[in-house]
């Protein structure tokens, strides 16, 4: 069971450690090449418009939504990697991404007086709070049929699940808490 990385930019390496920490094989992948026998795919924070532009030339936009179409490969995009996956990034139409998830984003949600924070979120299965860190966070405005609203912070939508995709707008890598690396570990092997 191997679970890539996207090692473009941003934080990939505290998901690394973490999927390593649960005993799961986490290469980087910065060429298409190396999607090669993976069953998931984490897209981590930080520039998504860099993560985009990066992903893009790298042929890596249209290698990964190829497999997801297939259904061979459950992609997971927290903050920035969450912005990757997005249908429609709000007020960027021309932002590069993948656009497999049917929901609206918007980037720097929370404002610049609260650049980042961390609360404690509910989760839909999770048994107690989920130790959230939110860093200059996107929020979903929108979801389409078939996506699943796993968490709201306050009332905005900040974890959505469909089929093999997640999207969070937080950093579970930030956090010694596994279970939302756990979680999508098992939607990868299902
Ligand atoms: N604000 C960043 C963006 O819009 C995302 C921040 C993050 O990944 N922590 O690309």
């Amino acid at each position: 069971m191997k679970i890539g990385v996207l090692a473009l930019q941003g934080d990939f390496r505290e998901h690394k450690q973490m999927l390593q920490s649960l005993g799961v094989e986490a290469p980087e992948v910065r060429k298409q090449e190396q999607l090669e026998g993976l069953s998931g795919l984490i897209v981590p924070g930080g520039e998504s418009t860099t993560i985009g532009k990066l992903a893009r030339e790298y042929g890596l936009e249209q290698a990964v939504r190829e497999r997801v179409e297939q259904g061979s490969l459950a992609v997971w995009g927290t903050c920035a990697g969450a912005i990757w996956l997005a249908k429609e990034i709000i007020g960027y139409p021309e932002q590069p991404r993948a656009g497999l998830l049917d929901i609206a984003i918007r980037r720097n949600a929370f404002g610049r007086q609260v650049d980042s924070f961390e609360e404690p979120l509910e989760i839909q299965g999770f048994a107690t709070p989920f130790p959230a860190v939110f860093i200059r966070a996107p929020v979903i405005e929108r979801v389409g049929p078939g996506v699943e609203v796993l968490a709201r912070e306050g009332n905005r939508v900040v974890l959505v699940r469909s089929g093999k995709l997640m999207a969070s707008s937080f950093h579970p890598e930030l956090t010694g808490d596994s279970r939302l690396h756990r979680l999508f570990v098992e939607m990868a092997r299902g």
